[in-house]
């Protein structure tokens, strides 16, 4: 299912998607939020101080493309983030943020490069993920990261947040989970061979796989 178009569908993924991330510590605590997009146009997203691992179907949030709560619990307070990455990628039917443990450890490394925060040390990497821009530290709910939000996800459909974590779209809520997974094993690759000579994929290797969906 990519367009997500039979709600009671899409509400049953979503939950199902939340607790395999939660139960595998891909994120812990009440952090991390998914969404999905709706035939429909509107979104819906985890609400504001759950956890994943124990989210319910009926618990979920709605919201507009601007971010307007619409029904259900309010939402994540990060849910600008997902209305800034549907508005930018029309294609997008699905946007999932964690703050998983290596990526969120590479994301406090000072001097990353903030055109992309990880080599291409993987085929599947490059294939899933290709390119992460860093965007600058804000507080957890700041909206004043919005406009730079949505400008960086017009070209690139994976993030980090300094001092945060990875924020994914994807055409379906299984690709998107999926590139953040690969994501969290690459930045978990890159912290193990960090002080080891390296050789990542070479731009040409990594550009023949970049990806190309949403
Ligand atoms: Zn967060």
């Amino acid at each position: 299912m990519s367009a997500h178009t039979d709600e009671k569908a899409a509400r049953a993924l979503l939950v199902r998607t939340a607790r395999s991330l939660f139960t595998r510590s891909l994120t812990h605590g009440s952090t991390g939020n998914l969404s999905v997009r709706l035939a429909d146009g509107t979104l819906l997203l985890t609400p504001t101080g759950s956890s994943l691992g124990t989210v319910e179907e009926t618990d979920l949030s709605r919201t507009d493309l601007t971010g307007r709560h619409l029904d259900g619990p309010r939402p994540t307070k990060e849910a600008f983030l997902h209305a800034a990455f549907y508005r930018a990628r029309p294609t997008a039917h699905a946007v999932v943020h964690l703050h998983s443990t290596h990526a969120a450890a590479v994301s406090c490394l000072a001097d990353l490069n903030p055109a992309d925060a990880l080599p291409p040390l993987t085929a599947y990497y490059a294939m899933r993920v290709g390119t992460l821009p860093l965007l600058p530290y804000h507080a957890p709910g700041d909206s004043s990261l919005e406009p730079l939000a949505e400008r960086t996800a017009r070209d690139h459909h994976a993030v980090l947040l300094a001092n945060h974590g990875p924020v994914v779209a994807g055409a379906s809520l299984e690709q998107a989970a999926d590139a953040i997974e690969e994501l969290e094993e690459t930045a978990k690759l890159h912290l193990l061979l960090r002080g080891h000579a390296t050789r990542p994929l070479t731009p040409e290797q990594a550009a023949a796989l970049a990806p190309t969906f949403s």
